[in-house]
Formats: C-alpha cells, structure tokens, sequence
C-alpha cells in the first residue's frame, strides 16, 4: 500500500484516480505548521503540494519513504529539486493542462478591451445610463498579431480566425509547417509587424530575450490606435511605457492579467487618466475548474504510475543521474548546455537539426542511442545541450527530462554519434542546422576542471562559456577590434577577456569578448549594422 500526503486544496475531480486507486491511501492534511507537516510526511511514499508548501532538504529529511513528490502546476520554485534529486525523489509536475483556460481568457480579454465590457458594467452599476461612452471596435476583418505561436498562441489563432480576424505572427523559432499549418501569415520583423496590427496579444514564454520585449520603442512601432493584450507574463510589456502610449492615444487600450510585480502595487496601469481604455485581471489565467482538474488529473497519472513502477511523464528532475557522475562529467554535462544556449542566441530561427559528436575515453561509458522511449534515449550530454538550446527560448521551465520531449513537439531531429579525439582528450561538438544557418562549436573540460570553447564554425578560438559573451564574425582587417573595444568603452561596458579567432585564407575571423556586464540594446545595434561585421550576438551564461 502507498501513502500519498496531499497538503493543499486541490481540485477533487482531478484525485478520482488517485481515490479509486486500489494499493494507494490518500490522507488529506490541510494547513499543518511545519512540525505537523515533519510528522505528516513520516510515513507518506508520495506528496502532493501546490506552490504553498516549502519542500526543501528538511522536510525531505522527515520524509524517509518519499519516493514522489508532485506539484499541480507549473513552477516548482516551491521544491529543493537538487535535495529530491540526490534522494533519488522525483519531482512532477504538469505544464499543460491550462492552455485552453489562458487561450479562453485571452480571447475574453480581446473582446473586454475592445467593447469596453468592464467599463459598461461599473457605470451601469453606478446608475448611469451612458451608451455614447462605449462606442466599441469589431474584430471582424481586423488584423491580430500573436507574438509566440505555441501551444496558447495557436489556440488563440484558430479561435480568432473563427472570429473573421486576419492572423500574422510573429516568433522566429517556430516551424514553418506549423504556421501553414494553421493558416496564420509569419512575419520576421517585431517592430514591423507591431505596425500592421489593429490588436496584439502576447504569448511567449519570459526569457532573457523577451523580457522587456514591448518597450518604448516597440510600443513607438505599433500601428496607432491599436490594442494590446498580455496574458502570458509580467514584465514582457513595459507598463510604464505602456501606460504612456495609452494617455497619448498612440494604443486605444490594453488588458493585463499578469503584471510586472504581482499583485501589481502602485502600477502605471491603474492610472485615473486611463482607466477608461485598460482591462487588468489578477492572473486568472489558468483559473477554470476544467483547468485545475486537468493538471490535478495530469500529475495524479503520472504520480500513480512512478509509484508503481511504471514509466511516467512531466518529471522536472532525473534522480540520482548528476549524482553518480564525476565531476569532469557533471563540468561536461554543464559545458553541453552552455553550448546549447550559445546556439540558440546565434542561430534565431527554427532549428531543424541539432547534431551532438563526443570524443575521448569519457564518453566511452556512456551508451549511444539507448533503446529507450523520449525522454531516456539521449546521452546526458545530448539532453543537456538540448536543455541550453531550449531555455533560451521557452525559460527556465525547461528541464532535463521535458527538453527531448519539447524538441520533438518543436521539430528538431536530434542525432548523436561518436568519433576519435585528436587535439584533446575529451572533445563535445555540437551542430545546429536551421533552414538557412548552420552553427558549430567544439568544447572541452581541462584537467582543472574548466570549461572551454575551442572552435567556432571552423575558427580555432579559446574561450570560457562564462558570463556575457559578445561573440562576433568580422572581416579580418585591422581596425574591427579596436572599434568595437572603443564602443564598448563609449558605453561603460568593461572587457574582461578577449579571444580571436582566424582562418588563413578565408579574409574573415571570430571574436569572443567577455564582458564584466550586458551591453545596451543601442550598441548590439550599432554592432550589428558594421560593415565590418557579419554577425554579432550578446549571450547571457550566468548562473549556474
Ligand atoms: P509555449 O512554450 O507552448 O509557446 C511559447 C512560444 O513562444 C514558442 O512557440 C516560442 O517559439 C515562442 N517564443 C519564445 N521566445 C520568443 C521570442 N523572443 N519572440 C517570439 N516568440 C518567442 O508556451 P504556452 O504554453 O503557449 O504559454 C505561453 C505563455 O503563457 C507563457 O509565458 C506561459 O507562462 C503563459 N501562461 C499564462 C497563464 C496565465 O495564467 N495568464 C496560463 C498559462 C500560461
């Protein structure tokens, strides 16, 4: 018999399985001070929680049997998940199962914004009877820009088409088929397509790319008198500015169900002067009872399953794996995803092929092309370049279990071989093919432990994958360095390092500067429009 703790209120449809479940006894403990919860958790196999309970290394002390621990819902900042991995805890969660809620409200949020249905209701309630001040816009024949054509932002697609709404996108990294698919027209320039639509409706994950992605000058591009709809997250849509353009009459009027700093205190959004043209909701999104029953359900399959013993979907950690590697494994591992990051910042288009090549005796104990199903097939290496590739664009959620399943669902055939090594002891390469780029990078982990990057599309180069790089093709002529060293200056930002990198008789070089902090939007531009310049790319690796 398996005890399974359940310690928040959780939606009871979505625990039938769980109830009817003949070797499973469900306790329900609500509201335990953190003794009870210790003395609670003694003897269960499995917890489930919501984000209210602090699974960390203590209470997974007190839960000597604990073999599953399952969150209903996405985020799993709740939970130690390096304590549960070295347990051998699994972690689950459910990162579906609200698509259709959040597609709903968003389409709700559309239709508010541009009838004014919030508006006409508080003045009616007030006793007023003031029709001439809810003139409102048809959506019929108007033009919806989604930003972020995933799993929401197709949804929302089909739905507005069913509205008459002509459809563009825009999201680099999604696959053509798909947007055919969909009947939904693509466009490749952000602040162009802002020009074209009448409504916008945002529905990208928060990256370091998307953060702050509608600021002033974005908001500047959009066409005038147009509507903006953010129900994805906070801080994608600078409020500030936002809230500007609505008191200029340059947007006719926003809806918000998610807010820069939540609940949202003192936002520019609550503004008087503009109360008249906003919608703001408290993150309601994903709050229907189909929605909370669905991931309640989700999680409870799959916790059912991994109790006994069967294979199981949606794990955010894979216990035990870092655990019993060495450490120049676990720095190979970490350098794999770093090169998987650096991809994604330099090929931004959808990535067709992701190739990963390993070479020397530490790889050699590692199996190829396990005869497992998603997500066990791939070596460690392998996963965990494809984990660096996809948090860059679809955060931080990404994780070493989800990342094989997403890069199916996304459309990226993943190979790996191996091959001999020559100039060092152990080499990692990894490949990226998009329709029109190919990118490839060799690293190493030196005897010390440190990581390193060591070609670069063909160009010999020696630098560390740390910090913000500014990594760069030039024409090889005298003058390219110092000029970006000089703008670099300009601006206050410091270089920490510097590495070339040339090839004889190909006229061009690579260049990674190591940067002591991220260098403004203005200087990528400049960077990006020297002739001198090929390509230009500012990556993040910080962190761990
Ligand atoms: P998804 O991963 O299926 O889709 C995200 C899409 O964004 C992908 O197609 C990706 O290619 C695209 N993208 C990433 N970076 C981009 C960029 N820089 N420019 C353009 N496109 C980019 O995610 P989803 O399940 O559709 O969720 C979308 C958003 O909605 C997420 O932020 C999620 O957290 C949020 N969400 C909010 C609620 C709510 O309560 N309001 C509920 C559920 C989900």
């Amino acid at each position: 018999m398996h005890r399974v703790l359940i310690t928040e209120h959780i939606h009871e449809e979505g625990l039938r399985d769980l109830y009817e479940a003949p070797n499973i006894e469900t306790i329900v403990r609500l509201d335990l001070s953190k003794e009870e919860l210790y003395e609670a958790v003694k003897d269960a196999d499995a917890l489930i929680t919501r984000s209210g309970t602090a699974v960390d290394a203590k209470l997974l002390d007190a839960g000597k049997n604990l073999k599953v621990v399952a969150r209903v819902g996405v985020g799993v900042d709740n939970i130690d998940l390096e304590a549960a991995s070295k347990r051998g805890v699994i972690v689950l969660n459910s990162p579906t199962g609200n698509t259709l809620a959040a597609t709903e409200l968003t389409m709700g949020m559309i239709i508010a914004v541009a009838r004014k249905i919030p508006q006409a209701n508080n003045s009616l309630r007030k006793g007023e009877w003031r029709r001439e001040n809810f003139l409102g816009t048809q959506l019929y024949g108007k033009t919806l820009l989604i930003i972020g054509l995933g799993r929401i932002g197709s949804s929302v697609a089909t739905r507005a088409k069913a509205l008459g709404m002509e459809v563009f996108c825009y999201d680099p990294y999604i696959n053509a088929k798909k947007v055919e698919n969909l009947g939904v027209r693509r466009l490749d320039d952000l602040h162009g397509a802002l020009a074209l639509a009448d409504f916008v409706t945002i529905h990208v994950p928060l990256t370091g790319e998307t953060k702050n992605m509608i600021d002033d000058e974005a908001l500047r591009s959009i066409k005038k008198g147009a509507y903006l709809i953010n129900c994805a997250r906070g801080g994608i849509v600078d409020e500030r500015a936002c809230a500007e353009a609505l008191k200029e009459g340059r947007l006719a009027g926003a809806a918000f169900d998610v807010h820069a700093v939540e609940p949202p205190k003192g936002s520019p959004l609550f503004d008087p002067e503009i109360a008249a043209k906003v919608v703001l909701t408290p993150h309601i999104g994903a709050n229907t009872k189909e929605a909370q029953q669905a991931v309640a359900e989700i999680v409870v399959k799959n916790l059912i399953k991994a109790l006994n013993g069967e294979p199981y979907e949606n794990a955010v950690n894979i216990p035990y794996m870092e655990n019993r590697m060495t450490l120049q494994e676990r720095e190979f591992l970490s350098l794999a995803r770093r090169m998987g990051m650096i991809a994604a910042c330099v090929v931004k288009e959808h990535i067709a092929k992701m190739t990963v090549t390993m070479a020397g005796p530490l790889f050699e104990e590692f199996e190829l092309n396990l005869p497992f199903e998603l997500p066990y097939r791939y070596m460690p290496f392998t996963t965990a370049a494809l984990k660096g590739l996809l948090e860059v664009r679809l955060g931080p959620e990404v994780n070493a279990m989800s990342a094989p399943l997403l890069a199916k669902e996304q459309g990226v055939s993943i190979f790996e071989s191996r091959t001999e090594a020559r100039t060092y002891k152990n080499i990692l390469s990894v490949e990226i093919k998009s329709q029109n780029k190919a990118f490839s990078m060799d690293g190493t982990v030196t005897e010390e432990g440190k990581k390193r990057i060591v070609r670069v599309d063909g160009y010999e180069i020696d630098f560390v994958p740390e910090g913000w790089i500014l990594l760069f093709s030039n024409h090889d002529r005298p003058g390219v360095i110092g000029k970006i060293g000089t703008l670099l200056g300009d601006y206050n930002v410091n270089i920490a390092n510097f590495a070339l990198g040339r090839k004889n008789g190909s006229g061009l070089a690579i260049a990674a500067l190591q940067l002591d902090s991220s260098a403004p939007r203005e200087i990528m531009e400049k960077i990006q429009k020297d002739a001198d310049l090929l390509w230009a790319h500012l990556i993040n690796l910080n962190g761990e």
